[in-house]
C-alpha cells in the first residue's frame, strides 16, 4: 500500500490488521510535513504530541478494543478549531499565546474514530479572506504553483491536502471556505448543511454561517469522514437532531435520472474560459451518464455577496468583541496600568492584535449594526435572506442537486487581489448563497486551466441532502480524469 495514495478505508483497515501501525502512520506525514512545510506555509504548528496519541491507537488494537474507521489517519486541522493543548491562534496575533483547555467536538469525535492530528493549518486570520493571505503567519502558497494563492480562508488545509502533507484534513466555511480553497488546489471539499456539524470549539466568525467540514482527497474520503463528524451535540444547540446517513455505504455513482439544475444566473459571461469549459464538460459528462439536466432560477443570488458582507462582517463585530486582552490572548506590553483608562487599554490591544482586514469587518459590521442603521442594513439583509432560502426551497422541488462553476477562475496570484477587497470580495459570488440559505455544498476536481492548474465544480443540494451531492461529485469523480494528476511537490 502506498500510503501517499491510500484511502482512509484503507489505512485503518491495515492499522486495525496490524499490517502498518498507526504510529508508522503518524511518523510517514509528519515527516514528510516538516520536510515540504518551509516550501508552502501551510502548518503553523505541528502536534508535538501526535506520536504518543498514534501509540495510545495502537495499544487499544493490541488489547483488542475497539478503534473507530478513522483509525491511524493523520489529521491536519484548520487552526480555527480548538485543540487541547496545543496552541490555536485563527491566524491571528490576537489569538499568537492561546491555548485551549479543550477541544472542539469536531475534533474530539476525530480522535474517537482513530485519527490522529498531526498539526494546525494555516488560514486567513479569522476565516475572513480568499487567498490566505490575511494570515497573521504569513500567506500559504499553492503546491500546483508557489505564486498563487490556495484560495482561503482555508488555504493551509486545501494546500496541505493537495501536497499530501495530511492525509485528510477540516476546514471550516462561512462564505466558501472550503469550497473555493478545494477548487484552486484541486481536492475534494463539502461544507454540510448548517446545524449538521458541531460549531462547539470553533472560533466563531459569523455564528449563522459557520460550518466545518472535510477537505479531503476523493469524495469516498469525505464521504466517511463528514459521517464521523456530524451528529447532534448537546454543546451546540444550533446542531439538528436528524440522524446522519452512512453517507460512505450509501455512495452511488449511478446518477440516471437525477435532475440537475443548472441557475440561470450563473450562466452569464465573466466567466474564464477554461472555468467554463471544466464546467460545461460536467454538465455533458453527467447528461452522458443518464443524468436529467433542467434550467432553475433563483433570482436573489444576484444580491448574495452583499448580502453575505452585511451579515458576516455584522455577526464578527459581535463575535470579536470578547478579544480584549484582559482574560486571554494578546495584551499590548503596558509600561503602567495605572495610568491606563479602560478605553486605552483595549483600543491599544485591538489595534494591535487584529490585522487590516478584520478591522475593516469590525467596522463595516458595527456600523451596519449601529441603532440608526440597524433596519436599513442588518434587518434587511436579513429579510432578503429568508426569501433567498425559500427560492431555493422551491428550486430543489424541481431537481436533486445544483451544478455551477465554484468561482469565476481558477487560483490568482498572491498580491494580485490584495489591494483590492471589493475584487476579493467578488470571488466569493458563487458560493456564499448556499451559505446564506444554509444548504450543503461542495466542490470536486473536474479539469485544469492551461497553466496546470486545478478546477472544480459546485454541486449544491437541498438541506439534510449531502448525499445527493456526493453522489453526484462520485460521479463526476470518476469520469473527470484528473485524479491521478498531483502538484509537482510530489
Ligand atoms: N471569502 C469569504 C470571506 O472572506 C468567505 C470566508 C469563509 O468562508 N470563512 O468572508
Amino acid at each position: 500500500m502506498e500510503l501517499i495514495q491510500a484511502s482512509f478505508k484503507q489505512v485503518s483497515d491495515a492499522v486495525k490488521t496490524k499490517k502498518i501501525s498507526a504510529v508508522e502512520v503518524t511518523k510517514f506525514f509528519m515527516s514528510r510535513a516538516e520536510k515540504l512545510n518551509p516550501q508552502l506555509n501551510a502548518y503553523i504548528a505541528f502536534n508535538t504530541k501526535a506520536m504518543e496519541e498514534a501509540e495510545a491507537v495502537d495499544k487499544k488494537i493490541q488489547q483488542g478494543e475497539a478503534v473507530g474507521p478513522l483509525a491511524g489517519v493523520s489529521f491536519g486541522i484548520k487552526d480555527l478549531l480548538c485543540t487541547r493543548d496545543l496552541r490555536t491562534t485563527a491566524g491571528s496575533k490576537i489569538l499568537s499565546n492561546f491555548v485551549p483547555p479543550y477541544d472542539a467536538t469536531v475534533v474530539a469525535r476525530l480522535k474517537n474514530a482513530g485519527a490522529v492530528v498531526i498539526g494546525k493549518l494555516n488560514l486567513d486570520e479569522f476565516a475572513m479572506g480568499s487567498s490566505n493571505e490575511t494570515s497573521f503567519y504569513g500567506n500559504c502558497k499553492n503546491p500546483w504553483n508557489p505564486e498563487y494563492v490556495p484560495g482561503g480562508s482555508s488555504g493551509g488545509s486545501a494546500a496541505a491536502q493537495s501536497a499530501r502533507i495530511a492525509m485528510g484534513t477540516i476546514g471550516t466555511d462561512t462564505g466558501g471556505s472550503i469550497r473555493q480553497p478545494s477548487n484552486f488546489c484541486g481536492i475534494v471539499g463539502i461544507k454540510p448543511t448548517y446545524g449538521r456539524v458541531s460549531r462547539y470549539g470553533i472560533v466563531a466568525y459569523a455564528s449563522s454561517l459557520d460550518q466545518a467540514g472535510p477537505m479531503v482527497s476523493s469524495v469516498e474520503d469525505a464521504a466517511l469522514s463528514l459521517e464521523v463528524i456530524c451528529g447532534h451535540d448537546p454543546k451546540d444547540s444550533t446542531t439538528s437532531q436528524q440522524k446522519v446517513p452512512e453517507f460512505s455505504k450509501n455512495l452511488s455513482q449511478n446518477v440516471k435520472g437525477m435532475k440537475i439544475g443548472l441557475l440561470k444566473e450563473y450562466q452569464s459571461g465573466g466567466i474564464h474560459a477554461d472555468t467554463a469549459a471544466t464546467y460545461q464538460r460536467a454538465v455533458d459528462e453527467l447528461k452522458k451518464l443518464g443524468a436529467e439536466v433542467i434550467e432553475v432560477s433563483v433570482p436573489l443570488t444576484e444580491f448574495a455577496v452583499p448580502m453575505y458582507y452585511l451579515i458576516a462582517a455584522s455577526e464578527a463585530s459581535s463575535n470579536l468583541a470578547r478579544y480584549d486582552g484582559v482574560k486571554y490572548g494578546y495584551r499590548s506590553d503596558f509600561k503602567d496600568l495605572s495610568s491606563l483608562s479602560l478605553e486605552d487599554f483595549y483600543s491599544q490591544t485591538r489595534g494591535e492584535g487584529f490585522g487590516k482586514e478584520v478591522k475593516r469587518r469590525i467596522m463595516l459590521g458595527t456600523y451596519c449594526l449601529s441603532s440608526g442603521y440597524y433596519d436599513a442594513y442588518y434587518n434587511k439583509a436579513c429579510q432578503v435572506r429568508r426569501l433567498l432560502r425559500e427560492q431555493y426551497l422551491d428550486v430543489f422541488k424541481k431537481c436533486d442537486v445544483l451544478l455551477s462553476p465554484v468561482t469565476t477562475t481558477p487560483a490568482f496570484k498572491i498580491g494580485e487581489k490584495s489591494s483590492d477587497p471589493l475584487k476579493m470580495y467578488l470571488n466569493d459570488i458563487f458560493t456564499t448563497s448556499t451559505n446564506l440559505a444554509g444548504l450543503p455544498g461542495m466542490s470536486v476536481p473536474f479539469g485544469f486551466s492551461k497553466e496546470g492548474l486545478p478546477i472544480g465544480v459546485q454541486l449544491t443540494a437541498a438541506h439534510f441532502n449531502e448525499q445527493a451531492a456526493l453522489n453526484a461529485a462520485y460521479a463526476l469523480e470518476s469520469v473527470s480524469g484528473v485524479k491521478e494528476r498531483r502538484p509537482n511537490v510530489f
